[in-house]
């Protein structure tokens, strides 16, 4: 049989896996980071409409520069991120990841380097390893928080041209303060002033379901600051693939030298659209899951584990002796949560609050057999 070693495949992708958690049939999935409510019926019908009216020009290529959706999602980020947008300042993708894709044909590629902050978001070092970025691996102090004098020197000594910020980071929940965010941006143009700069990329999948503001206002009179965002966490609409940035105009205009042409099909783009106009039952949605994920730290740290200080709808927790082992005996009471490979560490999406009763019931479980 032939494998992919066999074929005339790029040397850096050989021996490598695809990025995927498992997609396992149990009762209560908790692993993915998703919201657990499906849309709401009026937002479906609202789709349903919106989409039969795109289907009726299904023949033509759809608006290449997503106008009408820029537009709104530049109303969004207005409303919600204390800094006033304009739809030339955003982007829109196929999910996040596709706006990450995208900043790194841009800004990163062959002979480029790009740093990040781990354990993070694997996503952004595999997407460097697509576009053949170099990849650089900062570190985290031990409760998972940046230290700013230590990555300020690695930024001074390894000069990457990208930098990744996630906050809140996936998967140990934390958010990053402004002071550092301006400390690493500084750090970063300083270490390439013999060129333009350094492009820093602030990774807000799950700012929504933060206790802090967005770094949105950061944008301003910073050309090489980009905000990342999705539609998949907080609008509860990971099946739509919808991500989208915020920055300097000149920022767009650089991604669209590297998209594809009608990359954002025009069903998509009506879906987007139609959710944006339930923004704020999608948002009601994001308190109840902001709470769920308060008690489940209350919960975890009352049953007797250690849990990271959490800013997104999800939740690390631990420590254990054998992480994989105990991903296992709670997948074997019903419920799958993540093994991020973070050594000592499992994570948990805030689900329903009866999914976030099964789990917490299998923890005690666990607990009790191996305490
Ligand atoms: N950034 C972070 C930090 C994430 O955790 C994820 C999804 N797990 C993404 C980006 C990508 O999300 P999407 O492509 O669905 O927008």
């Amino acid at each position: 049989m032939t494998g992919i070693d066999d074929l005339p495949i790029r040397d850096e992708l050989r021996g490598k896996s695809p990025y995927g958690a498992p997609q396992l049939d149990v009762p209560v999935r908790l692993n993915t980071n998703e919201n657990p409510y499906p849309l709401p019926e009026p937002l479906i019908e609202r789709i349903t409409e919106r989409v039969r009216e795109a289907a009726r020009e299904l023949n033509r290529y759809p608006d290449r520069e997503a106008v009408e959706l820029r537009t709104e999602l530049a109303r969004y980020l207005t409303r919600t991120g204390g800094y006033e947008v304009a739809p030339a300042n955003v982007w829109a993708a196929n999910g996040s990841n596709e706006i990450i894709q995208q900043l790194l044909q841009a800004f990163g590629g062959p002979g480029r380097t790009a740093l990040g902050f781990e354990p993070s978001y694997s996503m952004h070092a595999l997407i460097a390893r697509g576009t053949g970025t170099g990849w650089i691996s900062g570190l985290r102090n031990a409760d998972f928080t940046i230290d700013v004098e230590a990555a300020t020197a690695e930024i001074a000594a390894r000069r990457p041209d990208v930098v990744f910020i996630c906050s809140p980071n996936n998967p140990t929940g934390t958010a990053v303060d402004a002071g550092t965010v301006l400390a690493l941006y500084e750090a970063a143009q300083a270490a390439k002033a013999d060129t333009a700069g350094a492009l820093v990329v602030i990774d807000e999948a799950y700012v929504e379901f933060s206790h802090r503001p967005s770094l949105l206002p950061l944008i301003e009179g910073r050309p090489n600051l980009v905000l990342s965002r999705t539609m998949s966490k907080a609008f509860g609409a990971a099946g739509l693939r919808l991500g989208y940035l915020a920055a300097d105009p000149a920022v767009v205009d650089a991604v669209q030298l590297v998209r594809l042409p009608y990359h954002l099909s025009a069903v998509t783009q009506a879906t987007a659209l139609a959710a944006l106009e339930h923004t704020d039952t999608l948002l009601g949605y994001v308190d109840e899951l902001k709470a769920e994920r308060d008690r489940l730290v209350e919960e975890l740290c009352a049953i007797g584990y250690e849990v990271t200080d959490s800013d997104a709808n999800f939740v690390q927790f631990g420590r254990f002796e054998d992480s994989h082992s105990a991903w296992q005996a709670i997948l074997d009471h019903g419920v799958l949560v993540r093994d991020n490979g973070v050594p000592g560490w499992l994570r948990v999406t805030a689900g329903t609050p009866a999914e976030n009763d099964a789990f917490l019931d299998a923890v005690r479980a666990i607990k009790k057999e191996t305490p």
